[in-house]
């Protein structure tokens, strides 16, 4: 067992919320970034503008650490941007932590990213060469150096043309001192959405953001616009082409990043969690009493299995809330190893009963596991595991921090394999089918970790912190996978 690691769930990559013409922008950055925790709990910042003065805070930790106890008059402004951060590229560190800031020969840039860029090394390692100093280890800063570069900052439509040069997952914030940027790849592989709040504009990861701060939904930002919200209102401008039916939205956000209550590329995740249920209870029947969910990702697909199968759903796990993702299990005795701390199995509902157990996925399978095993202590006669999305076989390049190719259970084991290892009765995964069914457009979807098929050509060697230690080279490296 991984020793004390509650959980081997992909990881978060980053949340972004921006306004324009609010009278405080920071509380209402703040209590934005509060509903996008789940994409990130390393870090967090915010940078404001009063039209004259930009001012910054920026933390290691959660969002109510980093801000506890800060005057909101320290961070005057009506324009303003904030990010929460996993570190999918760079080590966790307070430098690493977004919206970067940088005083160029034009004034001042705020720059805030969500993904993965994946020609980052060899632009960063070109502007070395040419003398410029990186402030970060975040693939993010290329950016920057691209908007300062003169053969941008000379022409019109700098921002777009700097955008161009970049290959991977991006959905970016920028602001300068009386304006805010918004921008999506043009494959569209992070959401990215704007909303209103009277004649205000508010641009954030997930549309939960813009309810929890009273903005009213408008549309997503496109793959491939840039948005900018200044005096004049907002201006939309392309920067590239995005041709339906080739975009690359990750399903991943929808499997489980992204918060039940959003509205992910233009689909309620619920819902489509929903339908992700209800096609495994077709895929994979099973006679049993009860349907349990893994929560909280689980939920809705053990509703949806639940329904589909007529199987009544109980709840047969409790979690505990307050355990973070990186809380570490304190060394005891060997007794205590195989706890599972974050969830505890109601007992009273498992004993004596055949049990399906809903989850999102399986990475190492470790954890599940422990489930499996928990839910064996307490009594359940049966335990039928279903899995609300495919295999995961490939690591993700684009802004997700999986385990290595080596980890993942099934990378490297048979469905029937890994069902012995996490010691289940049965195990049945959602196809690659049903995971695209809910979508009108299927096309328009990166399914590259349970397929193998990356649109962009990506380095399989690369890993976070590859700009740390400057052994990472996508761009210099042949390409190994990909269709483009
Ligand atoms: S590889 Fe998987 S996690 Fe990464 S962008 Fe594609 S679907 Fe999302």
């Amino acid at each position: 067992m991984n020793s004390g690691i509650l959980d081997d769930h992909p990881l978060e990559h980053c949340g972004l919320f921006g306004v324009y013409g609010v009278p405080a922008a920071a509380p209402l950055i703040f209590t934005g970034l509060f509903a996008l925790q789940h994409r990130g709990q390393e870090g967090a910042g915010i940078v404001v503008s009063d039209g004259t003065q930009v001012s910054s805070a920026k933390g290691l930790g959660l969002v109510s650490e980093v801000f506890a106890g800060r005057p909101w008059d320290t961070l005057p402004g009506s324009i303003g941007i904030g990010h929460v951060r996993y570190s999918t590229t760079g080590a966790s560190r307070v430098q690493n932590v977004q919206p970067l800031v940088v005083e160029c020969v034009d004034g001042i840039w705020a720059v805030a990213h969500n993904g993965n860029l994946v020609n980052a090394a060899r632009l960063r390692r070109m502007y070395q060469e040419a003398g410029a100093i990186f402030q970060t280890s975040t693939d993010s800063e290329v950016l920057v150096h691209l908007l300062a570069d003169p053969m941008f900052r000379t022409r019109p439509g700098r921002v777009g043309r700097a955008l161009g040069e970049l290959k991977g997952a991006y959905s970016f914030l920028l602001m300068t001192r009386d304006c805010l940027m918004a921008a999506r790849d043009p494959m569209g592989f992070r959401p990215l959405s704007i909303g209103r709040i009277g004649g205000a504009w508010v641009v954030a990861s997930e549309t939960c953001a813009l309810r929890q701060t009273g903005a009213e939904f408008v549309r997503d930002v496109e793959p491939g616009e840039l948005v900018i919200i200044d005096a004049g209102g907002l201006h939309s401008t392309r920067f590239a082409d995005a041709r339906a039916g080739h975009l690359s939205q990750c399903v991943f956000e929808v499997v489980y990043f992204a918060r039940p209550d959003s509205r992910v590329f233009g689909s309620n995740v619920h819902q489509v969690r929903l339908q992700y249920g209800m096609r495994l209870a077709e895929e994979h029947p099973v006679d049993a009493d009860i349907v349990i969910a893994v929560p909280d990702s689980g939920n809705s697909a053990a509703l949806g299995y639940s329904r589909k199968s007529g199987i009544p759903m109980d709840f047969g796990f409790i979690r505990n809330h307050y355990v973070g993702r990186t809380f570490i299990m304190p060394q005891t005795d060997a007794r205590s190893q195989g706890v599972d701390i974050k969830l505890s199995v109601l007992s009273e509902v498992v004993d004596g009963k055949r049990v399906v157990v809903v989850d999102d996925s399986i990475v190492r399978g470790t954890t599940a596991q422990r489930r499996v095993s928990s839910l064996r202590d307490a009594g359940a006669r049966e335990i039928h595991m279903r899995i609300s999305s495919p295999p995961t076989i490939h690591p993700c390049h684009f802004g997700i921090d999986f385990a290595t190719e080596k980890e993942l259970a099934a990378a490297q084991r048979g469905i029937d394999e890994i069902r012995t290892f996490i010691g289940a009765d049965s195990l049945g995964y959602l196809s690659v089918d049903g995971l695209l069914s809910p979508f009108a457009c299927r096309g328009n979807f990166c399914t590259a970790c349970f397929t193998g098929d990356y649109r962009i050509p990506v380095d399989e060697a690369s890993g976070k912190l590859g700009l740390e230690t400057g052994q990472l080279s996508f761009g210099d490296l042949p390409v190994r996978k990909g269709t483009v």
